[in-house]
């Protein structure tokens, strides 16, 4: 089964692809991991990658396009695969469908978490992860027991660089401009499961779950 989670930057795709990953047996495959991880390594393509993601802007589509298409042709995504934060506009979509068609697949359900603009600032802008182990929390609706510090494993707590407000905004305006034409897309093609993005984790899960059968 291959699956795109799309919505808004702080939809809680990233959270949601975790818990998919270990039902369905499929691997999360993140542009911004990847792009995030890259620029952890200091490898050229991180470091260019860096001056789009500080602006909120996206990074040019040859990059992203690239990632993708070598990362969904591994062995561990024979059994389908979920990608998150990926396609990020229609270029990106049509890109990814030209290379599943060559590979005779093709992508079956686009599952759109939806959570109003109000509500995502509040959430982008509170989030904190763990340096060592990658846990995710939020200093109002999902605090740690001790501030700064993670639970699980005692490592320290930071906020992503484009976390801040200015940056933030950047994010959803990009995502109205550039991601948002693709709920059109996929609606077209017949793929589109809308979910309300709004409510405990749990719930959010059995509404994805439900949709994807
Ligand atoms: P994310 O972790 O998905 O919120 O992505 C963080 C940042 O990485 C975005 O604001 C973009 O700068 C960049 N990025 C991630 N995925 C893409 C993509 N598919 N196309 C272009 N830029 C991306």
């Amino acid at each position: 089964m291959n699956i795109i989670l799309l919505g808004p930057p702080g939809a809680g795709k990233g959270t949601q692809a975790k818990r998919l990953v270990e039902k369905y047996g499929i691997p999360q495959i993140s542009t911004g991991d990847m792009l995030r991880a890259a620029l952890k390594e200091g490898t050229p393509l991180g470091l260019e990658a860096k001056k789009y993601m500080d602006q909120g802007a996206l990074v040019p589509d040859s990059v992203v396009i690239g990632l993708v298409k070598e990362r969904i042709q591994k062995p561990d995504c024979a059994k389908g695969f979920m990608l998150d934060g990926f396609p990020r506009n229609v270029s990106q979509a049509e890109a990814l469908d030209a290379t599943l068609s060559e590979l005779s697949q093709k992508i079956d359900h686009v599952v759109c978490m939806e959570v109003a603009n109000e509500e995502l600032l509040e959430r982008l802008t509170g989030r904190r992860t763990c340096r060592s182990c990658g846990a995710g929390y939020h200093v109002r609706f999902d605090p740690p027991k001790k501030e700064g510090v993670c639970d699980q494993c005692g490592g320290e707590l930071y906020q992503r660089d484009d976390d801040n407000e200015a940056t933030v905004s950047s994010r959803l305006k990009v995502y109205d401009d550039q991601t948002k034409p693709l709920i059109d897309y996929y609606s077209k093609q017949g793929k589109l499961r809308a979910v309300d993005g709004v409510g405990s984790m749990d719930e959010i899960f059995s509404r994805i779950t439900a949709v994807l059968g």
